[in-house]
């Protein structure tokens, strides 16, 4: 595999990071996740510009433009021949001796990498199952901080129990997944939670979005219980890698009968229009897997 590392790009066994590096010691950067389709980066430009805010929101001077970004992701994705799987970048406040505020002098790290995923087809069809955990992260859940111990607590506790994603519920309002963004469908209204500090506002979240108003789909973005979600009609999480995943189960109840809904069967079809054309090989090759749910 082929990385970029501070203007270069190394092989593994060139690419080195320090352990003094910011993002090591306290999570202290920021990251993206784009997706490829047969060898095209998907919706790219939207995930360069939100890692350029969630940088300026935690106060780093990124050192290149969003044309340099693009060229990185871009090389990353040539440099590795990827056809179908996602580009990895990051950005870190920088190597200094380890103390809590911000060092004068440090230069932000940004590292990226290309890698092979195959899309989650079996979750696609059959559905997926979540178990809703207390959201106990910080206030800043909008900045794709690479602090993730609340996301990974929560997702370990769903795998442990079953399922494939975790429903996050602050305060009884559910917020999001922990890798992802949930939608719930009652009387033909997609709900879901607004764009504000309590979630991440994701890409693929925007795009369903998108479709929803081009289906005449009514939306509202507004907060719902954890009861009202069990009593949707049917459910959904969105995410890079997860696309627009079915909830079929939810904390062991079934959501409306139990499978997929048609609403998300119809979001899903309007998606899968949208993004790359996979070729014949491309589809040949992911039939073979499945997945990571996200
Ligand atoms: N919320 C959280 C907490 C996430 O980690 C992700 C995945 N990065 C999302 C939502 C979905 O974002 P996107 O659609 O941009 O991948």
């Amino acid at each position: 595999m082929i990385y970029f590392k501070d203007g270069e790009f190394l092989n593994e066994d060139q690419i080195q990071v320090s352990a003094d590096d910011r993002g090591y010691a306290f999570g202290d950067g920021v990251y993206e996740v784009i997706k490829v389709y047969d060898g095209k980066l998907y919706t790219a430009k939207e995930h360069l510009e939100r890692l350029v805010e969630s940088a300026e929101k935690i106060r780093i001077n990124l050192p290149y433009t969003m044309e340099e970004l693009t060229e990185i992701v871009e090389s990353l994705q040539s440099e590795n021949q990827l056809t179908l799987g996602h580009i990895y970048l990051q950005v870190t406040r920088g190597v200094a001796p380890r103390a809590h505020q911000f060092p004068e002098n440090s230069v932000p790290v940004v590292m990226g990498y290309a890698v092979e995923s195959q899309r989650p087809l079996q979750n696609l069809e059959m559905g997926a199952a979540m178990k809703s955990v207390e959201d106990m992260r910080w206030l800043r859940c909008d900045i794709k901080s690479l602090n993730l111990l609340g996301n990974v607590l929560a997702k370990q506790d769903a795998i442990e129990a079953g399922c494939q994603e975790a429903l996050f519920v602050r305060d009884g309002l559910v917020t999001e997944g922990a890798s992802s963004n949930v939608f719930g469908i009652k009387d033909g209204v997609l709900h879901t939670h607004p764009a504000n500090h309590f979630i991440l506002n994701g890409i693929t979240r925007r795009v369903v979005l998108q479709l929803a108003n081009e289906l005449e789909i009514p939306v509202l973005e507004k907060e719902f219980t954890l009861a009202e979600a069990l009593d949707m009609d049917e459910f959904f999480f969105t995410s890079t890698n997860a696309e627009i995943t079915p909830v079929v189960m939810m904390d062991q109840q079934p959501i409306g009968q139990g499978v997929p809904g048609p609403l998300t069967r119809k979001l899903q079809s309007a998606f899968n229009r949208q993004i790359p054309q996979l070729t014949a090989a491309g589809h040949a090759e992911e039939r073979e897997s499945n997945g990571p749910a996200s």
